[in-house]
């Protein structure tokens, strides 16, 4: 038999949200990963394995073979250069978007723009798009203080609710991209593993699309 086909997702929520749509591709966890220590989930029949890792790893385990598919935030992947990558399927899960903001009223200053964020690349294609200069200034967590303190004038981060972002008195101005949940497959393996990868993509397609169906049910049942 063939090694396992390996899964890699990024530990907790979006782990969480994807075990329906790995069920309904008959992929079931033979332990809960809230309780487990182990890095590598076995399910049920063995024929998958699933690697927790960090979210900004799930496109190097993919691009380098060491599991066949990931799920991952497109936010993830625009940083990453994901041309060894197919993106077949958008999860419609774990929706955010990347956003510039900054202080509530305040003006792009006339020297060049600082700019603080985790999402780099992202950050410099936005801006570069528009002609703006721009100093950016990588940060890994907490980025909303960078105007606050004088770090930086704006921020591009990840915004759900926008309450971080009210909680520290700024304010969403540009999107930089919608963001969800991504299956990434590893090119080779496309090939090579391609029957059991084609029949994951389709099962978790059709839930995706069926969810998406019931959606618009419902709100055109409540409009
Ligand atoms: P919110 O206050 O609901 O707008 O959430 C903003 C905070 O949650 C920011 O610090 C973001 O970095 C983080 N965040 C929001 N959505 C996501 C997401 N889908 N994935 C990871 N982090 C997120």
């Amino acid at each position: 038999m063939s090694e396992p086909l390996t899964i890699a997702v990024s530990k907790g929520r979006v782990l969480k949200d994807t075990l329906p749509l790995l069920a309904a591709a008959g992929i079931e966890l033979a332990e809960n990963p809230e309780e487990s220590r182990r890095l590598i989930l076995s399910t049920r029949g063995g024929q998958v394995r699933i690697l927790q890792v960090r979210t900004s790893d799930v496109p190097t385990y993919v691009e380098h073979g060491a599991a066949h598919l990931g799920i991952v935030g497109k936010d993830v992947l625009l940083e990453h250069d994901g041309s060894s990558l197919y993106e077949p399927l958008d999860l419609d899960l774990a929706h955010c978007r990347l956003m510039v903001a900054r202080p509530v009223g305040a003006e792009r200053p006339a020297r060049r723009l600082r700019v603080a964020t985790k999402f780099i690349a992202s950050a410099r294609r936005h801006y570069a798009a528009q002609g703006i200069q721009v100093e950016l200034i990588k940060l890994y967590g907490s980025v909303e203080l960078g105007p606050l303190v004088g770090l930086s004038d704006e921020i591009v981060d990840l915004v759900d609710t926008g309450n971080t972002l009210r909680a520290n008195g700024l304010e969403p101005v540009e999107t930089v991209a919608d963001i969800s949940a991504r299956l990434v497959v590893n090119k080779a393996a496309m090939k090579t593993r391609y029957r059991e990868i084609r029949s994951i993509v389709d099962a978790m397609g059709r839930v995706v699309r069926e969810r998406a169906a019931d959606r618009a049910d419902t709100a055109e049942g409540t409009a």
